[in-house]
């Protein structure tokens, strides 16, 4: 049987109708090209480029905070589900698994997920649709450290400081883990306390000390009586408010609304001339659009990588594309009896908890993960189970005699910003002379590497991991390793040349740095508000625009500078 699929035609206006579904969610909530630029009214006063985690926040904030702000989301996916996957249960939508990318296959893996840039590790690309990666990550939101900050534009770093709280009530990382309690959350938390001081590299100068309330953007509970709960945060559910209230707002006339949203609209280039971008061009469904900006605002939030390579395509200079930075990351699991720690519930629960440590002169974190499922540290974390029965099997499926711990260590990479970029052995992003992607336009090269610092701290943090899961089960008999497919009585043996728990450097998507910010336009590429020091209306709306990373998971920092960009731009 033929499907029938969406017609790109006139009845792009209505609700259609395919074979097996009716379009109305995509419908309901964005536009095509020729009713979003085509319908007359104002200008448009911002145009940002990708609706991701931090495109699809901005946007809504802009829309909240200006009244008179009219603003373009383009987006190069489609429209996929309008919250975060795990929300939904089990919908059948999975996270691509890193490849080369010499081994791209040209197509969406995954649905979503393409590989638009060329490289020396393996990584899992981008998610092209709606909402960007945010419908997949993880959650994590630590902050920067004050010593992270001591890089930064001191008014962006001000910021962040006084704004990280907002941003965390926003994403339901306050009020802190209210989805994740019970007994075995007290006991890993308190076997922790008593350990941690002891364990060398963990961070007992920091404020509060080394082990602290997973920062995890899921909000469990409902915030005020009567409302539901919206559970793991990503940009979609705040965007398509923001969306519906202007729809609502305008009465439905495409002239006077001020927040549109554009799928399947791949922004090719800028064109800029004279110290400012003129016309944005645009691959609408394999049509090229050119559309003047005016006197509006551009913001690149296409994710770090394809930030950088629209910066370079469009308006080169010369520091672009040095302190590329990600993080280097190791997961430990191992199990721990029962009976090395007090009263274990009987039955299934998950706990987890955020260790800080720092060595060789930079950060480090440990994600704990522990359950007393026989399925492992997070089998029943981050999920939707609608069957109660299904409940029942699961938490029944209790492990009588272990708990499951993981530690995922993330660790600070240096990034180099004096080195010009492919004359080193550093970490950088440039133009690949040898490759146009589908549009005629140079791909991006990413080159990273490990530094001496970098592997030093590697090392340590394993070695922390591995002191702390050893003093948190108290004696070698009470402790076994994952490792070679089985259960180990000796510890992870570290020599190895690449061991297996490190993860590659490209699979952490926590790429950044590459436009960072700066008060001299000697020494940095944008501004403390992300604006370009030497295009007057292009902004860098993602983590390119990062002058450090530190070991953090890069999202809260990321929304927390959207958030001040929002109120920038007018
Ligand atoms: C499985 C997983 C787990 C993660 N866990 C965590 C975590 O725990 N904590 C954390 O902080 N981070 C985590 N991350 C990383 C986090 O998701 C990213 O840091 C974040 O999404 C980056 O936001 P962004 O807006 O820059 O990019 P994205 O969210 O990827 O959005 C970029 C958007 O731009 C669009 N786009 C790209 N090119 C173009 C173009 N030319 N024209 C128009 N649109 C374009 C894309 O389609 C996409 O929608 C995780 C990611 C994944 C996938």
């Amino acid at each position: 049987m033929v499907l029938r699929e969406l017609a790109p035609t006139a009845a792009d206006t209505l609700v259609q109708s395919t074979t097996l579904a009716l379009d109305a969610l995509a419908r309901n909530v964005c536009n095509t090209w020729d009713e979003a630029v085509g319908a007359g009214g104002p200008p448009f006063t911002l145009i940002i480029v990708g609706s991701g985690a931090y495109g699809g926040y901005l946007a809504a904030k802009v829309f909240d905070f200006h009244p008179n702000a009219r603003v373009l989301l383009l987006e190069a996916g489609p429209y996929l589900v309008g919250e975060h996957v795990q929300n939904l249960g089990n919908v059948g939508l999975n996270v691509a698994a890193p490849i080369s990318p010499s081994s791209d296959p040209g197509v969406a893996r995954e649905l979503v997920w393409g590989l638009p840039w060329r490289g020396n590790v393996e990584f899992p690309g981008l998610a092209y649709c709606c909402g960007g990666k945010s419908l997949f990550w993880g959650g994590w939101c630590p902050r920067l450290t004050l010593n992270d900050l001591a890089f930064w534009p001191t008014a962006a770093a001000t910021y962040l400081n006084s704004h990280y709280t907002e941003v965390e009530s926003e994403t339901g990382v306050v009020p802190a883990t209210d989805f994740i309690t019970g007994e075995l959350l007290n006991i890993v938390r308190a076997q922790s306390f008593a350990i941690a001081g002891s364990v060398a590299n963990l961070d007992i100068a920091l404020p509060g000390g080394p082990v602290q309330t997973a920062p995890i953007a899921v909000q469990g509970a409902a915030p005020v009586s009567g409302l539901f709960s919206f559970d793991k945060y990503s940009s979609m559910p705040i965007l398509t408010q923001a969306i519906r209230a202007d729809i609502e707002r305008s009465g439905g006339s495409d002239s006077q609304r001020r927040l549109f949203l554009v799928p399947k609209a791949h922004v090719v280039r800028l064109h800029v001339s004279g110290g400012a971008a003129h016309t944005i061009e645009v691959d609408v469904a394999g049509f090229r659009k050119f559309l003047s900006v005016g006197a509006a605002n551009l913001v690149l939030a296409a994710s770090t990588i394809e930030t950088t390579r629209l910066a370079l395509v469009s308006c080169p200079s010369p520091l672009m594309g040095r302190n590329l930075m990600a993080h280097i990351r190791t997961d430990f699991t191992v199990r721990v009896r029962r009976s090395a720690l007090p009263q274990v519930p009987a039955h299934v629960q998950t706990a987890a908890l955020l260790l800080r440590g720092r060595a060789a002169g930079a950060p480090f974190h440990l994600q704990l993960t522990a359950s007393t499922s026989r399925d492992g540290s997070d089998a029943m974390l981050y999920r939707m189970v609608p069957d109660l029965d299904l409940l029942d099997q699961q938490l029944a499926n209790t492990d009588p005699d272990w708990i499951t711990v993981t530690l995922r260590g993330i660790g600070a990479m240096a990034g180099d910003r004096t080195t010009p970029v492919a004359t080193g052995n550093t970490s950088w992003i440039n133009l690949s002379p040898f490759e146009q992607d589908e549009y005629g336009v140079p791909r991006a090269y990413v080159n990273l590497l490990t530094s001496g610092v970098d592997n030093a701290l590697w090392t340590a943090m394993d070695q922390t991991a591995l002191d702390f899961l050893a003093r948190f089960a108290g004696s070698p008999g009470n402790i076994e390793y994952l490792y070679d497919g089985g259960w180990q009585q000796t510890p992870f043996p570290l020599v190895r040349p690449f061991p297996p728990w490190h993860w590659g450097l490209g699979t952490t998507y926590h790429e950044a740095g590459t436009l960072w910010m700066g008060d001299d336009p000697t020494t940095s590429v944008c501004d403390a508000s992300g604006r370009l020091h030497h295009v007057a209306n292009v902004y860098v709306g993602d983590q390119a625009s990062f002058p450090t990373v530190g070991s953090v998971n890069p999202v809260l920092t990321g929304l927390t500078l959207a958030r001040r960009l929002a109120e920038h731009l007018g």
